[in-house]
Formats: structure tokens, sequence, C-alpha cells
């Protein structure tokens, strides 16, 4: 049984969840301690745990010490089973990531899944539902996978509630292909931003729709303000999305109590401009969540952004599942461009 340090890196949920992400794709058995030992409130939470139940579900997996706040786990998968699946994480923990846990391996699974996940959709450190859909899922397909992606309904901190429905299908023959994604591909072909308010006045919107005009310089038809009223409770995000050729990617800021509306205005423009700021195709957050699809496939390379701890991370996680015959190789080159490749030995 594979032995996995949850303090490793990072030392925090992605450790767990890129485990149990592998360990389904690959059969292999694992045991990790210290679960999330570096986070201030350790061991599994409520998101955590609904990832482990969901990981299990799909693999048909024997599984000790799935609970609450327990530091350590043992998993053994059986095998993969394509079906209909709900996973609900019950507090506003984000049901994007518990979709990420599964979503890889149900691409290898032997028919097509669809998943309703319910809990946080929009959530500070965690891919909100605009990022999954409009980035995440079409490198999906360019990898060969099918992934379709609905919102029923956005979910919050506290409320949580939050809805969507996921559609996955394997890649036609079995085997992701390898992606090469190395530049942009030219200029920008279509942008909006979004204020997303739900309960809250929608003056709160609007002042962030003001600023978003203001930082990207954007005309007023390219950014809006949208009112969830389906939401079970208060929330606010702001999110920037820009579609090149070859890659889209989504910016986003959280609306918190104590914080400005223009400030997370701000936060969003922020993290485009630090995309921007470097002439690679893969962003901060894309570049881990990439780097285990890439690694599924078996090969392909991307340039990216400096890898953050938590993609380094999740390098190092990758590596302890790879097969002996793929490695992981990740350099930095002129103009603080990474480029970042998974291939087989024999290359
Ligand atoms: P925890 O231990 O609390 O579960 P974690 O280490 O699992 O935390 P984070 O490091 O905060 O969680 O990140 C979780 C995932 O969410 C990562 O894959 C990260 O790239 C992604 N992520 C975080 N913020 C964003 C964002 N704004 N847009 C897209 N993806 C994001």
């Amino acid at each position: 049984m594979l032995k996995i340090d949850g303090a490793m890196g990072e030392g925090g949920g992605q450790v767990l969840r890129t485990s149990l992400t592998l360990s389904l794709v690959t059969g292999t058995p694992f045991e990790i301690e210290g679960i999330r030992a570096n986070r201030s409130r350790p061991g599994l939470l409520r998101q955590h745990l609904t990832a482990v139940e969901a990981a299990a579900a799909v693999g048909g997996a024997v599984v000790e010490g799935a609970e609450l706040r327990s530091s350590s786990l043992r998993f053994a998968p059986k095998g993969l089973r394509a079906g209909e699946y709900h996973f609900a994480v019950g507090t506003a923990g984000s049901a994007g990531l518990v979709f990420q846990t599964v979503m890889p391996a149900l691409l290898k699974a032997s028919g097509p899944s669809r998943l309703v996940l319910e809990g946080g959709t929009h959530n500070p450190s965690a891919p909100p539902f605009e990022f999954l859909a409009s980035a995440y899922a079409p490198l999906v397909r360019r990898l060969g996978g099918g992934l379709e992606l609905e919102l029923e309904r956005p979910g919050f901190y506290p409320a949580g509630g939050g809805r969507f429905v996921a559609r996955i299908t394997p890649p036609a023959g079995g085997e992701l292909r390898p992606l090469a994604l190395l530049e942009r591909g030219g200029e920008v072909e279509e942008r909006e931003a979004c204020a997303l308010v739900a309960h809250l006045p929608r003056s709160i919107g609007e002042r962030e729709a003001r600023k978003l005009v203001d930082l990207l310089g954007w005309p007023g038809g390219e950014v809006r303000v949208e009112e969830a009223e389906s939401s079970a409770g208060p929330g606010n995000c702001v999110w920037i999305r820009a579609k090149w050729p070859y890659v889209t990617e989504v910016f986003s800021g959280f609306g918190e109590k104590g914080v400005k509306a223009e400030d997370v205005a701000k936060a969003a423009v922020d993290a485009y401009r630090h995309y921007l700021s470097v002439d690679a195709p893969v962003g901060v957050h894309m570049t881990d969540q990439l780097m285990l699809l890439l690694a599924l496939a078996g090969a392909g390379r991307f340039r990216s952004l400096p890898p953050s701890l938590h993609a380094r991370t999740n390098a190092e996680v990758i590596s302890r599942f790879l097969p002996v015959d793929v490695r992981f190789e990740a350099e930095e080159g002129p103009g603080r461009v990474w480029s970042v490749r998974v291939v087989s030995r024999e290359a």
C-alpha cells in the first residue's frame, strides 16, 4: 500500500484529493497520515470527507478513517464504475473540488457518467463554477474527454446549497490524448466580466461593475451585474473571463463581510493582470489542475506562470502515483515562463 504524507509540501487538502483521483485511476491503494496537517483546522472537513465518499462510490473502494476531523485514511479501490451519482457536501464547502476529485477518474471509466453536485459553487480558495465551465472543461475536451457543466443555482459561504450537473464522457478509444499548450495563440477573442450578487443589494454589484470598467478600461457592455435569486443565501463573486485562440482563463474575487465591493473587483483584476504579466497560456490555478490531467494522458506539456507551492506539491503527489515509465518535469525559462512536461521515459 502506497504511503502518502499529508504534510508534504503545502500540506493541504489537495494532497488528499490528488491521491484519491490517482488511486482510482491506477487502482493503487494508499494510506495517508497527517491529512491537511498544515491547515489551521487539520483533518477531514466536510468538503474533504465528501470527496472521500465520492471517490469511494465511484471506485467501489474499501475505506478506513472516513470521519470528520480524521487525520488518516486508508483507501483501496476495487474498480471504476460509470453511472449516475449525487454528491452533496452538506455545508458551503466547495462542490467544485469534489467534482475535480472524481471527474478525471470517470474519464477512464467504461461509459458516460452524470454527476449532481451540491455545496458551495463560488468559494474563495477553490475554482468557481465559471472557471470550471469556461476554462477547465474546454481543456478536458481538448484532451479528448467529454465534459459539459450546467449551473442550476449558485451556493456561497455560509448557506451553501449550490447545485450543478456534470456530464462526463470518456474519450473515444479510452485514452486521453497528449496536449501541448504553449501559447495563447494571439489576441483576446472574447471577454466579459460579471459581478454576481445573491440576496444582497444590487448596488454592491453596480459598484463592482463600475470599478471593473474603470480598471479594465472595457466598454460597459462587456461588464454586467447578475442577481442570483435562486441562491439559498447571500453571496458575491466577481469573475473575469477572457478567451484567446488556444486558451480561456477565468479570474475571480470573492465578497466577504468587511471587504469593500471595489476591493473584490480589484482582486479579480489583479489576478487577470498578474496572468497577463507573463507570456504563458496557463495561469496560476490552472497549472496544478492541468498537471493532473496531463499525467492521466501519459504525456503532454504546457507553458505556465511560476508554479505555486500548491502546484509543486501536486507534482510531488502525482509522481508518487505515476507509472514507472512516465516522468514529470518542470523548468524555468526566460521571462518567468515555466515549462511543465509529462514525458514517457522512452521519449
Ligand atoms: P484545504 O486544505 O483547505 O482543502 P487546499 O490546499 O485543498 O485547501 P487550495 O490550495 O486553497 O486548497 O486550492 C484548492 C484548489 O482550488 C487548487 O487546485 C487551486 O488551484 C484551486 N483554486 C483556488 N482558487 C482558485 C480560483 N480563484 N480559480 C480557480 N481555481 C482556484
